[in-house]
């Protein structure tokens, strides 16, 4: 796992400018919540540091790599997405190693790694369904197995509970917290739940506007919101 650096990173599509001068350190191990109202741009800030958009200003290193340069394979890290985006006629099995052969890892290791994912979210019984014969969850918990086998530096995850149903969203964020625990991950959680920050984030990124409002623990932000609109988003007493 590593550390994850931002300095002044923007972005605009067009005219429209979406990120501007965002600087950020997240420390190894660290579950950051990025949280703001939709469009704030928190989606756009988590793709540049997977370098799925690209930056237009700024740098971003992982670890001691300058990476924001480098196409997203080479940034060695996962990003979880909203839809899952599971392949549909391949098994669970093949969706988690897709890929990893073409990077010449072995085939025992490759095995290994995805009985060991399966393991710890407790999918071993789902490897050789598809896509259609899993649940919501159990989706869910094969992106994230995806993610695992390839022991990236950092997990990025773009509101990957909202599909879920009320029960089951409460019940996945307690895993996903547990998981986080487990694996001393670095990981970086998008959502616009206040909740899900509150519970899960070790350090919250309130966005707005296209900058950080604040930045701090669950508790800071709270009881002491650096603006009024870090007050109102996330309920403090006035
Ligand atoms: P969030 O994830 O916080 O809801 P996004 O990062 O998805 O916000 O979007 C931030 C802003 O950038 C929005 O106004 C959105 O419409 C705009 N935007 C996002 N992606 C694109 C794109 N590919 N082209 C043009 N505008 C975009
Ligand atoms: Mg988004």
């Amino acid at each position: 796992m590593a550390d994850i650096r931002l300095k002044s990173v923007s972005k605009h599509f067009g005219a429209v400018r979406v990120i501007e001068n965002v600087s950020l350190n997240i420390e190894s191990g660290e579950f950051i919540v990025f949280l703001g109202p939709s469009g704030c741009g928190k989606s756009t800030l988590l793709r540049m540091i997977a370098g799925l958009e690209s930056v237009d200003g700024g740098e971003i290193w992982i670890g001691d790599r300058r990476v924001d340069q480098l196409p997203p394979a080479q940034r060695e890290i996962a990003m979880v997405f909203q839809n899952y985006a599971l392949y549909p006629h391949m098994t669970v099995k093949d969706n988690m190693s897709f890929g990893l052969q073409n990077i010449r890892m072995p085939k025992p290791e490759i095995e290994q790694r995805i009985a060991n994912a399966a393991k710890t979210l407790e999918i071993d019984h789902l490897l050789e369904r598809r896509p259609a014969q899993l649940s919501g969850g159990q989706r869910q918990r094969v992106a994230i197995g995806r993610a695992i086998v390839r022991d990236p530096k950092a997990f990025l995850l773009d509101e990957p509970l909202s599909n879920l149903d009320a029960g089951l969203r409460v019940r996945t964020r307690v895993e996903l917290a547990q998981l986080h625990q487990r694996m001393q991950a670095t990981m970086i959680f998008v959502t616009h739940d206040q909740t899900e920050a509150m519970t899960l984030a070790t350090r919250i990124v309130v966005l707005n506007n296209r900058k950080v409002e604040q930045i701090g623990t669950p508790m800071e932000i709270y009881s002491r919101p650096a603006s009024r609109f870090v007050a109102n988003f996330v309920g403090s007493p006035a």
